[in-house]
Parts: C-alpha cells; structure tokens; sequence
C-alpha cells in the first residue's frame, strides 16, 4: 500500500470519513487533485471542500513523502485548521516567534478568531496530528543547535512535542472531533447505504 493509502486508511480506521476513488470526473466538481511536483513545491493542501472547483494537495517528493506528514495534509483537505493556532492555545504553549524561520510565513504559528473556527468543545490536543512540534520552522543558534518555536507553559516546558513525521497517527482526539464534525454527513450516507441508494 502507498503512503497516500496508508494515510487514508488511518483516517478511515478511526473515524467515518471515506475517501473515495474518483471513477470519472463527468460532472463532479469538487474532487481532491494530488500533485507532487508544484512549482510552489511544500507539503499542503487547501483546507476543506469548494463545491465549485477540485481541492489541491501538494505532496512535494520527496520531502512530504512521509506518513505523518501526508495524514496532517489529509486532514487539512477534510475542514481542519492546525490545533496550535486554535483561539485557547495561549493556555498550552507559548509561540516563540523570534525563532520562527524567516522564510517562513508567520501566520502559520497564529492565532485563529473565536468567530473563525468551530469549538467542537474537545479540549486542547498536543498529540494532535496537526498540532506543529517543538522545533517546527525553528532556526539554530551559531553552534548550530536548533531553537524552540513552540513550548508547553511552565512548568512543562522541557517536554518535547513531537515531530509529525515520528507519530503518524490520528490521536484519539482527533478521532473524536473528525467524527464530531461528520456526524451528520455519515449518517446520511448510512442512511443511503440502508436504503441501497449507495
Ligand atoms: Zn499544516
């Protein structure tokens, strides 16, 4: 099994989300197109469907060629925003922006808006595939050693999050809000399959 696969079936193996090969484009407008060799290059994906148009995800080979990192772009492609940049992390982590890369684009470490996410009311995961690691992003001082971008508050801060790369699991929260978010949808498509409409 792929990568691609193998990610998917995580997804699959713990939530009801079902991806779907896509048999024939006619008429359907809304399909995820993977591409691995963008000039943009990166490992991303637009966040959630547009009914008008197919999504892009970007799996650059071979840097995003990684479970983990390729079940964090998953995700994203099914609605969901990283965990550290929901509007409570502030009680969690500290960002640590003055060792963010300067290549690297800010807003990726900010803080969503109350009114901009939906609050499932499942706590603050640092397990979360989509939560970045200690390092993410990070420079290294002039030994060459590298710098926090992200640290849990006091007094927890010596503990390390772990890279996307080295957990490349849904955690159980993740589980739990995917399956939140898409309860109504899989009910109706059960509702089809009972039917013998699907
Ligand atoms: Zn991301």
């Amino acid at each position: 099994m792929d990568l691609i696969h193998e990610a998917m079936d995580e997804i699959e193996k713990k939530t009801c989300v079902r991806f779907q090969r896509l048999k024939s484009d006619h008429g359907v407008k809304n399909f995820v197109h993977f591409t691995a060799t963008n000039p943009l290059g990166g490992c991303w994906s637009s966040v959630g469907m547009d009914t008008r148009r197919s999504q892009v995800m970007n799996l650059q080979k071979p840097e995003c060629w990684d479970k983990g990192v390729i079940l964090h772009e998953l995700v994203h492609n099914i609605g969901f925003y990283h965990e550290h940049q929901r509007p409570d992390r502030d009680n969690y982590i500290d960002v640590l922006y003055r060792n963010v890369r300067p290549d690297i684009e800010a807003h990726q470490f900010s803080k969503f808006p109350p009114h901009k996410v939906v609050d499932t009311g499942i706590p603050y995961d640092l397990d979360s595939i989509m939560h970045y690691d200690t390092h993410a992003f990070g420079i290294v001082d002039e030994t060459g050693h590298p710098l926090p971008t992200i640290l849990q508050k006091p007094p927890n801060q010596a503990q390390m999050i772990l890279p996307i790369w080295a957990r490349p699991y849904l955690s159980p929260l993740d589980a739990a809000e995917i399956n939140h978010i898409y309860a109504g949808e899989c009910r109706k498509r059960a509702d089809l399959e009972a039917k013998g409409l699907l």
